[in-house]
C-alpha cells in the first residue's frame, strides 16, 4: 500500500486541527471584554480557557494594595449595575454564571469643575441635571432639553433589544421582527457624531465646549468625533441605570466573573503570557506562551488590544488588508499620567462627591496632562482604605513619547514633578491636600504599558479625523477565520459596559460558529 493511500492513521487524525483542540475557545487576556465572552461561552456549554499575562483579573478594571489602601487601577465610574432593561450588561453578564456583587449607588456622576466658573454636577436625577444646565444657560434652556432627550431616543432603542452580535443574520432578523421601530432609530444613529446633534439645537460656544468636555471624559475626543450611539448611552444610562459602584471595589468584577468561569466549567491560568497566535492553513489553531507551551482551540479570541494582536501576536507583514485600512482611519489614544493617594478624611469637604473634572483653560482639554480625572471611591466604599482616611485617585492623558529615553533618575524625578503639579492644581477643589496626604504612587503611560499588556499604554482607538459615527468601529470576527477580537479596540469602544457588550457580542458569535 503506497503511503497516499493508508488509511488516516490515529497519530494523523490527531494532528488535524479540530482534532487536537482540546478546548472550544481561548481567550488571551482577562479584562472585562475577555472575561465576559469567557463566562457566556461556557454557560452555553463550551469549554472555554482564559490565559492571562498578569497575577490576577480585570487589566483596566483590576486594582492593586498597598499600606491598608485597595487602589482600582483605572476604571472607577461604573455604568451597567442597573436593574432593568437590557443595557445592564454588568449586571446580566455576573447573572449569567449565578455570581453576584453589592454595589453602591451614586448620586451624583461627575462634578466639574471648568474654566470661567463653570461649576455642575451631573445628578442622577434627569430633571435635576437638566435644571441645573439650565440655570447656568438660560437661553439655552429648550435646545438642552432637546439634545439631551435625543440621546434618550437613542438608548430607548438600545434598552430594549438584547444586545449580541451585529454580525449574526439570524439575531438581526429576529430583533428587526420584535423591536422594528427602535431597529431603524439605531440605524439612523450609527453613522452619526453626537457634535452633530448638539448644534442643531445649542448655538451657546461656551455650552459646546461642555457637551465637548461630557464626552471627551470617556471617549477623549470632543463630541463632533465622538459617535451619537456611545453618547446616547452614556448621557442616558447616568440617570436610568445610574452609576454604581461595587463594594469591595472594582477589581471585584472581574473576581467575580472568574468564580463564575469555574463554576461553569471554565478555566484560567495567570502569568500566561501570549506570544504568538499560531496560525496553520491560514487558519488561527492555537496560541503559544512565553514559557513555549502551547494550547490549541477551535477559536481564538483575542482580548488585547488591535495593535498588540496584529503587530506583536501575528507577524506584521502578514496584517489583513482590513486591519491596515483600519489603522489609517484609527490611531491610540493617549495614555495617562495616575496618581494613586492616600489621604486624611478631613481633606474632604463636607459633601464632596465621588468623581470629579477639573480643567482651567477650554484650549487645553485634549492636551497633554490638560483635564484631570479624579475619582474617591472611599466616599461610597470606606473599607478600601485604612479608618480616616480616603482614596484620591486622580488621572490626566499623556503620551508616552513623554516617558521614552529617560535615565532611571530622569525617569523619577519627572514622575515626581509630575505629581507635584497635580497636585498643586487639585488644591484648588480640595485645599489642603498637600498637608494631608498619607500615601502616594505615580504611574506613567510605561506603567499602564508594562503592567496592562497595551501598546504604548494607550487607553484605545480614537478616530483620525471626524468618521461617520460607529460606522467604522470593527465587530468581533476578523480577517483571519479562526480568530476573534473582544474589548475596546473593537465595537462600541471603551468602557466597562461597552467592554461588556463586545463580549456577549463575541460569545454570540462565536457559539454560533461552533453550533452551540
Ligand atoms: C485610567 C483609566 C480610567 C478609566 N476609567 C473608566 C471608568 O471610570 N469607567 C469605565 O467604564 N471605563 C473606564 N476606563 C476604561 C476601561 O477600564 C476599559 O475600556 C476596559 O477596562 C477595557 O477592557 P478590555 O477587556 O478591552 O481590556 P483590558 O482591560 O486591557 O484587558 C486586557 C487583558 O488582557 C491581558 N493581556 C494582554 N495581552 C496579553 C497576552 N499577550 N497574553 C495574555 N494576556 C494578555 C492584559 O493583561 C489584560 O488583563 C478607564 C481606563 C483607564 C486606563
Amino acid at each position: 500500500m503506497s503511503a497516499a493511500s493508508k488509511p488516516p492513521s490515529v497519530t494523523n487524525l490527531a494532528k488535524s486541527p479540530e482534532a487536537m483542540s482540546v478546548y472550544d475557545a481561548i481567550a488571551i487576556g482577562s479584562g472585562i471584554g475577555g472575561l465576559v465572552t469567557a463566562t457566556q461561552l461556557a454557560a452555553k456549554g463550551a469549554k472555554v480557557l482564559v490565559l492571562e499575562r498578569y497575577l490576577i483579573p480585570g487589566g483596566s478594571a483590576g486594582y492593586f494594595e498597598r499600606e491598608g489602601y485597595r487602589f482600582d487601577v483605572g476604571a472607577s465610574m461604573i455604568f451597567g449595575f442597573g436593574t432593568e432593561g437590557t443595557t445592564n450588561l454588568l449586571t446580566k453578564a455576573l447573572e449569567a454564571v449565578n455570581v453576584s456583587l453589592e454595589t453602591i449607588p451614586d448620586q451624583v456622576q461627575i462634578h466639574y469643575h471648568l474654566p470661567e466658573g463653570l461649576d455642575l454636577k451631573v445628578h442622577r436625577d434627569y430633571e435635576k441635571f437638566l435644571q441645573e444646565l439650565s440655570d447656568r444657560f438660560p437661553q439655552e434652556k429648550k435646545g438642552i432639553r432637546k439634545f439631551y432627550d435625543e440621546c434618550w431616543a437613542v438608548f430607548n432603542c438600545l434598552n430594549v433589544m438584547d444586545l449580541l452580535s451585529l454580525e449574526e443574520l439570524g439575531y438581526l432578523m429576529r430583533v428587526f421582527f420584535q423591536h422594528p421601530l427602535a431597529c431603524l432609530g439605531l440605524v439612523k444613529y450609527l453613522p452619526q457624531n453626537a457634535g452633530d446633534i448638539a448644534r442643531k439645537y445649542i448655538t451657546d460656544p461656551e455650552l459646546l465646549k461642555f457637551i465637548d468636555m461630557e464626552c471627551y471624559c470617556w471617549s477623549v475626543v470632543p463630541a463632533d468625533k465622538t459617535p451619537m450611539i456611545n453618547a446616547g448611552m452614556v448621557f442616558s444610562d447616568r440617570h436610568f441605570g445610574g452609576i454604581n459602584y461595587p463594594k469591595g471595589g472594582v477589581g471585584q468584577i472581574a473576581q467575580k466573573l472568574v468564580e463564575g468561569l469555574e463554576k461553569a466549567g471554565g478555566e484560567i491560568k495567570y502569568k500566561a503570557r501570549v506570544t504568538k497566535i499560531i496560525i496553520e492553513n491560514g487558519k488561527a489553531v492555537g496560541v503559544q506562551l512565553a514559557t513555549g507551551e502551547e494550547y490549541r482551540a477551535k477559536r481564538i479570541i483575542s482580548n488585547a488590544t488591535r495593535w498588540d494582536t496584529f503587530e506583536k501576536l501575528l507577524p506584521p507583514e502578514a496584517m489583513p488588508a482590513s486591519e491596515k485600512k483600519w489603522q489609517t482611519r484609527y490611531q491610540k489614544s493617549p495614555s495617562f499620567l495616575s496618581l494613586h493617594l492616600g489621604v486624611k478624611a478631613d481633606v474632604l469637604p463636607v459633601g464632596t462627591e465621588c468623581h470629579h473634572i477639573l480643567l482651567e483653560d477650554w484650549d487645553k482639554m485634549q492636551d497633554s496632562q490638560g483635564t484631570i480625572f479624579v475619582s474617591i471611591p472611599t466616599l461610597l466604599d470606606p473599607d478600601l482604605a485604612p479608618e480616616g482616611h480616603h482614596i484620591i485617585h486622580t488621572f490626566t492623558p499623556s503620551w508616552i513619547e513623554e516617558w521614552q529615553g529617560l535615565s532611571p533618575r530622569e525617569y523619577h524625578d519627572k514622575k515626581e514633578e509630575a505629581a507635584e503639579y497635580l497636585i498643586e492644581r487639585l488644591e484648588k477643589i480640595f485645599p489642603g491636600l498637600i498637608e494631608g496626604l498619607d500615601y502616594q504612587e505615580v504611574g506613567t503611560p510605561r506603567t499602564h504599558r508594562r503592567f496592562l499588556g497595551r501598546e504604548d499604554g494607550t487607553y484605545g482607538p480614537i478616530p483620525q479625523r471626524k468618521l461617520m459615527g460607529l460606522l467604522g468601529m470593527p465587530f468581533n470576527r476578523t480577517a483571519i477565520p479562526g480568530l476573534y477580537c473582544v474589548g475596546d479596540s473593537t465595537f462600541p469602544g471603551q468602557g466597562l459596559n461597552a467592554v461588556a457588550f463586545s463580549g456577549f457580542a463575541c460569545a454570540h458569535r462565536v457559539a454560533v460558529d461552533l453550533g452551540l
